[in-house]
Parts: C-alpha cells; structure tokens; sequence
C-alpha cells in the first residue's frame, strides 16, 4: 500500500513539474501532496535544461538525492524549500546540463602539467629555449618528456632533426611528442636507448625518417614511436592517479562534468578504480579500453562495469585506431595526398580483423569506438561495421567513429543509416584550418568536418576536445562548432561556412548527444527531472551572446550528481 501511494505522489509530481514547464500553474491542494524538501534549490537563473523541448528555458532547480528533483520559475519552485534547503541565487548565470567532452586523454591531460610544455610555441627556436630550462630546472629526471611542437607553427615547417635536441641536451634521452601524438621527435641518446640505427627496418604501422645517408632524423612516425617508448621507465598506479587527478581537476575547472577517456590501458583503470574507491574522482567517466591492451580482452570476457561509485566510472567501450592523422600525413586517403603525391597514409588495422572484434564486442554488450581520420579510414571502418552488422544484427549499439574527419560524401549518409555515432572535435577543425587545404586538395574539403552535413542525415555527433591534443574547455569546441572560425573571428564568416552548426545544436553536441553516444541519455544530457543533477554554471549565455565572447565566459559551478565540485564567484 505505501509502496502505490509513494509511486502516486511521485507520479502527481512529475505531472505538476511538467505543468511547470509549460507555465501553467500547478495545483497542490493538499499538504499530504507537496513535495518533499530539496537539497539545494537554485534559482534567479537562465537554465536551459533541453527538456521537454530542446529550446525550452526556466530560472529555477530542484535538487533531491543528486538528481533532479523540479524545474520551473523561482515562484513555482518554492514548495520545493525546506528547512534545511541550500538555496543559492544564480544572479543570473546560466545553467546548462553539465557539459560533457566526449574524447579525452584524461591522463594525458594531468600528465601535461608535469610535463614539458611546448603546446603554442612558435619556432623551433622557442621549443629548444624550453627544453633548456625544463633541463635545468630538473636535474634528476632520468628522461625528459615533453609534448605539443608543431612545425607547421614554427617559419620553417620542415620536420626537425635529432641534432638540434643534442645541442641542448646531450647526456640524457629526450623524447617530445608532435601535437597529434602521431609523432616523435627524439635526440640520439633516446635512440641509442631503443636500438635504433640505420640498419634498424620501419615496423609495421610506423615509419623511421631518415636522412639521406640513411641514419634516423630522430623523427618517428605513428608505430615507430613505441620503439623508444618501449624503453622508457613505465609510469607506477600512483603515477596515473596523480596524472588523473591532475586531469579531472582541470576538467571541472573548464566546467565538464563528465568525460570520455579515449582508450585506456589495465593500469590506468587501475587507477581510476582506486581514484573512486577513495571518492576522489569530481567527474564522470566513461573509459574505453585500449585495443590490444589487455583490458580489451577482460572487457569481452567480462562485460560491462557500468556506474561503479554513484555513477562515476563507467567501462564499456573498445577504442581502435584504424590509421594516423593529417597533421603527420599518416591518415588513410582514398586519393594521394596534395602535399605529398606518393603516400595515402597508413592504415592500423585490418578490415577483417575489425570484422572479427566487431562480432565479438556485440556478443558482449560492448561498444566498438574507431579512430578513423582519412576517407580511406573512415569507409573501412563503415564497410567493417556494416558486413559485422549482417551477420549480428546491431540492436542499439552505438558504434563509433572517433573523429570522422574526412568522409567521403558518399559515406557521409552510412553513419546515420547504420546508427553509427561521429564523435568529433570541433577545434580540430579550427586547428587544422591553416593546413589542412594543402594536404587534401579542394576536391577533398566537402567531407571535411562536415558536422551540418552529417547533422543534415539524422546522425547525432558526440562533441569533444581530443585534450590535450587541443584545449581542454568546452567553451572552445562551441565556439568553433558555432562559427568555425579562430579565437581573433578569422576567416569572416567562417571556414566552409556551410558546416557550421547552431548554438543549440553545439550545445547538444556537448550534453545530450554526447550522453547518447555513452548510452546515458536516461540519466543525464538533459535536466529531465530523475536525471543526475549534473550541471555548469556560466557568468553568460552562449546561446545568446556574440559567439566572439563565448570562449571568454567564465565557469561559474560545476555541479555533478548535486554536489558543487567546482567554485568561482569572483569577477
Ligand atoms: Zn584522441
């Protein structure tokens, strides 16, 4: 009997919070019907809580138990106030459903700040002065470790050589990774470490440059970059979880709630699995599981570990990378690149062995998540996908394609048809704009990073970051999402400014679709009243504002599960 009474109340209830919504006022003629006090009530806000409707907007939230208890004005939501209720004043900031990134490196990410920097440096000249004073400053390091150059930054974009490293640092190995993370530049000493000298063959997947006497460069491509890797000391558990710690802070700094970790190894789920045993993990995560790792294989044989920790830590998925990236010319093309007529690009994996993955991650309820650069790649991975689906009929799975960033047209309809998931990263985009032309020719540019047109086709895109790859904050990817254009409005009106997206749509990207793509659209990506009070909290609205401020908006809260992780209220 009191089981049906408490089922009716909370059935009367989500039909006055609907009423709410659409402005009617609601009637709760019996004190036995008010509803029980919330948690924290916020109110004296814009919240757009992408429900009932996607353009619906209210001022005020109920908060019960970590999830979502009412929406509605400030005036409708006061039964909702108790004595204990926390009631905090939004003064008018703007609530959305907390931001979600859906390709991250987590680890990466934390290990950035106790790396050597070198994101944004601008000639050779500068990452050599860098990596100077990192030397100096740690004598003890064994190795120096550093990520982020880019030579098509730097006034003479040739790929660099080993010898400008051993000038500045001669006695220990040096190892920097190119901002993709599809190239190394290493100096002889690392070389040395690893084996490699002129005789030594390109592996399979990698390419060593050589000079031309044959002796390595110190360049290594993609797969050759695991030979050095091979002999560098391995990180520890504790290290991880201080890596991820490091990362998660940064996320809730940027206001995310909630990540998706692209391709994760046994030990850092390790870490991840102590990080929530000891509640130190402030965020969601959604961990795939690295192909070829190990925990691919426990995946498979084990299932699903869905919301360990309150919903914290979800492993569901396998990431695979079927080939390079453009920046190093290692994405897979179907026509030669324009730069550089003798290459396509280098594909990972085999058709039939992705085949063969595909069937086993259906059998057992997981999700397959294809990094897929080239045109070339990203029709594999489609063909793979569409020959496993015949013979195991694909009830819901969300596959995925990591990054889609250059689809044939003609593909471009096969994502939604075979209920794939694009999960793109619109800075990619603004990154890649200065070069990307001159490796894909014009022809090529009408699939390239063609969020409207996929958009156009029924297929929901999973917005992300890449982070560390490109920034971290999600205010950048809709700012890019929204006006393809650089951080100073450059180029007016936007690069192919035929694939911009809405702000809704952007928005979407970052909540609603990118829950979908990790199966949790019925827990959060929207405030339907039930889902986990998972928000951010912005100083301004990046619906309305001039897209120019959005990467200026300040990060108010980050809320996940009801609990404030993230604070600043000062101007
Ligand atoms: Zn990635």
């Amino acid at each position: 009997m009191g089981r049906i009474e408490r089922w009716t109340l909370g059935f009367l209830s989500l039909g006055s919070m609907m009423a709410i919504v659409v402005g009617l006022p609601i009637q709760l003629s019996h004190s036995a019907l008010l509803p029980p006090p919330a948690d924290v009530l916020l109110v004296g806000g814009r919240v757009y809580p992408l429900w009932p409707t996607p353009d619906a907007v209210v001022s005020a939230i109920a908060i019960r138990q970590g999830r979502i208890a009412a929406l509605g004005s400030d005036e409708a939501l006061r039964a909702w106030r108790g004595p204990r209720t926390r009631v905090i004043d939004l003064r008018g900031s703007t609530v959305l459903p907390g931001l979600t990134d859906a390709h991250v490196h987590l680890a990466g990410l934390g290990r950035l700040r106790r790396q050597l920097v070198l994101t944004g440096t601008r000639s050779k000249e500068e990452v050599l002065q860098k990596l100077r004073d990192y030397a100096r400053k740690h004598p003890a390091l064994s190795w120096i470790v550093g990520r982020g150059w880019d030579q098509n930054d730097w006034p003479d974009p040739r790929l660099p050589d080993r010898a400008d490293l051993d000038r500045v640092v001669p006695d220990r190995p040096v190892y920097l990774t190119r901002i993709d993370g599809h190239a190394a530049w290493v100096n002889t000493k690392a070389l040395e470490r690893a084996g490699i000298g002129p005789t030594t063959p390109d592996p399979p997947g990698g390419r060593i440059l050589r000079r031309p006497d044959g002796s390595p460069t110190g360049v290594l491509l993609d797969r050759a970059a695991e030979l050095v890797q091979r002999v560098m000391p391995e990180p520890t558990v504790e290290d991880w979880m201080a890596d991820l710690e490091a990362g998660a802070r940064a996320c809730i700094e940027a206001g995310l709630t909630e990540v998706h970790d692209a391709g994760i190894s046994p030990a850092t789920w390790e870490a991840y699995v102590r990080l929530v045993e000891r509640g130190r993990l402030p965020i969601r995560v959604y961990a795939m599981a690295m192909y070829r790792s190990g925990l691919d294989e426990r995946l498979l044989a084990e299932g699903p570990i869905i919301g360990l920790g309150d919903g914290r830590l979800t492993l569901r998925a396998i990431k695979v990378l079927s080939d390079g990236a453009l920046g190093s010319r290692g994405a897979a093309l179907l026509e030669p690149y324009a730069d550089e007529p003798d290459s396509t690009g280098l594909l990972l994996v085999e058709p039939d062995e992705l085949v063969g993955l595909a069937h086993r991650a259906l059998d057992a309820g997981v999700q397959l998540a294809v990094h897929a650069i080239g045109d070339r790649a990203n029709r594999m991975v489609l063909d793979a996908f569409e020959t496993a689906f015949r013979e195991r009929p694909c009830r819901d799975c969300r596959f995925r394609i990591e990054h889609a960033q250059v689809v044939h047209p003609q593909d471009i309809p096969r994502l939604a048809r075979l209920g794939v998931v694009p999960s793109m990263q619109p800075t990619h985009a603004t990154s890649d704009m200065p070069w990307a032309p001159s490796r894909l020719g014009p022809g090529r540019l009408q699939g390239a990073y063609a969020w409207r047109s996929i958009l156009q086709t029924g297929a929901k895109i999973a917005g992300g970051s890449d982070a560390p790859v490109e920034e971290i904050s999600p205010l950048l990817g809709l700012y890019a999402a929204i006006t393809r254009q650089d951080l100073r409005g450059q180029p007016a009106g936007g690069w192919l400014p035929e694939e911009r997206v809405s702000p809704l749509e952007a928005l979407r990207m970052f909540t609603e679709w990118a829950a979908y793509a990790a199966f949790e659209e019925s827990g959060r990506g929207t405030l339907r009243p039930g889902n986990w009070a998972d928000l951010t909290v912005l100083d301004g609205d990046p619906l309305q504002v001039e897209p120019l401020e959005i990467p200026r908006l300040r990060v108010r809260m980050t809320v996940v599960g009801g609990r404030i992780v993230y604070e600043s209220w000062s101007p």
